[in-house]
């Protein structure tokens, strides 16, 4: 069974819209994705539909922002109820986080003297519903001020990059509970990615199990170079947590990432499946 997690569709921003990406997956060879678009289940029944029609199983997921002293970290929660009050309410803030500041990005690049408005970003973003910094970095590729996303990071979008401006995120804790209230599991997304060591140490990964029943961590993912991949599997098992391993797949959006790059062993989707319906999600 080839399973792949953590994989974006149109609806965030993927490329791929949510049928696509169901059918590219199985062309790749893979029997179960996660959809996990970043802060919104808007993609989940078209995906959910597309998969049932080709035998492809799509778990319902989601990519959360999160923010822990500062610093911008992302959550994956899976099975939730997507009709929960609180964590409905809490990613409906985090979008408007996201999409709030697009006119003050807009805003400081044409100080920098790349002229845009919040319109062509919008353009850029196409209908979704979340609107964020890969959209600024489309426009700039579309106004030739950059190659590509990653140098629009590179040069002006990264977070301690002069183009960045500050957005609402949820406190990493109360994503972690949210979740859970939502009947779905908590998996930290690429921690020690993009040299972010730092900003989830271990023991602090400690707290998180012991105060907060974290549940999972992803180890196998294209931002952490070998060792890393070592150390947190470690860690992981030492925690007692699901290790789960994606591609971060955003179709052309994201070099480097293919569907199934990295995958989820069986045995620890399995675990996931588990533990997801021991904290009452109907798998
Ligand atoms: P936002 O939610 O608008 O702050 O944007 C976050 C998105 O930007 C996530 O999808 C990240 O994967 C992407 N991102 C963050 N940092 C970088 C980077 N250095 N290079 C490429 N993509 C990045
Ligand atoms: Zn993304
Ligand atoms: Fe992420
Ligand atoms: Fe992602």
């Amino acid at each position: 069974m080839r399973v792949d997690l953590h994989t974006h569709s149109s609806v965030s921003d993927g490329t791929d819209t949510p049928t696509q990406l169901v059918h590219k997956a199985q062309a790749s060879g893979l029997d179960v994705i996660g959809l996990t678009d970043h802060d919104t289940f808007d993609g989940i029944d078209e995906a959910t539909e597309a998969g049932k029609r080709i035998g492809l199983t799509v778990v319902p997921g989601v990519e959360i922002s999160c923010e822990r002293n500062g610093a911008s970290v992302h959550l994956l929660g899976f099975w939730c109820d997507r009709w929960h009050r609180g964590l409905g309410d809490e990613l409906r803030k985090s979008r408007a986080g996201r999409t709030g500041r697009i006119e003050a990005m807009a805003e400081r690049l044409t100080e920098l003297g790349m002229p845009l408005t919040s319109d062509d970003i919008r353009r850029a973003a196409k209908a979704s519903p979340s609107v964020g910094r890969p959209h600024v970095a489309d426009a700039m590729v579309a106004k030739g001020y950059v190659a590509n996303r990653n140098e629009a990071f590179d040069l002006w979008l990264a977070d301690d990059k002069p183009g960045y401006v500050h957005r609402y995120a949820i406190p990493l804790e109360l994503a972690i509970d949210l979740v859970h209230a939502a009947h779905g599991v908590a998996v930290l997304a690429h921690p020690w990615g993009r040299g972010r060591a730092h900003v989830l140490p271990a023991d602090y990964i400690g707290d998180l199990v012991t105060d907060h029943g974290l549940d999972g961590i992803e180890v196998d993912h294209e931002d952490h170079d070998d060792d890393t991949r070592e150390l947190l599997f470690r860690l992981g098992a030492r925690l007692g947590l699901v290790r789960t391993g994606s591609s971060d797949y955003h179709g052309l959006g994201k070099e480097g990432h293919e569907l199934g790059c990295n995958l989820t062993r069986a045995s620890a989707f399995r675990e996931l499946q588990r533990v997801a319906r021991g904290r009452g999600a109907r798998v």
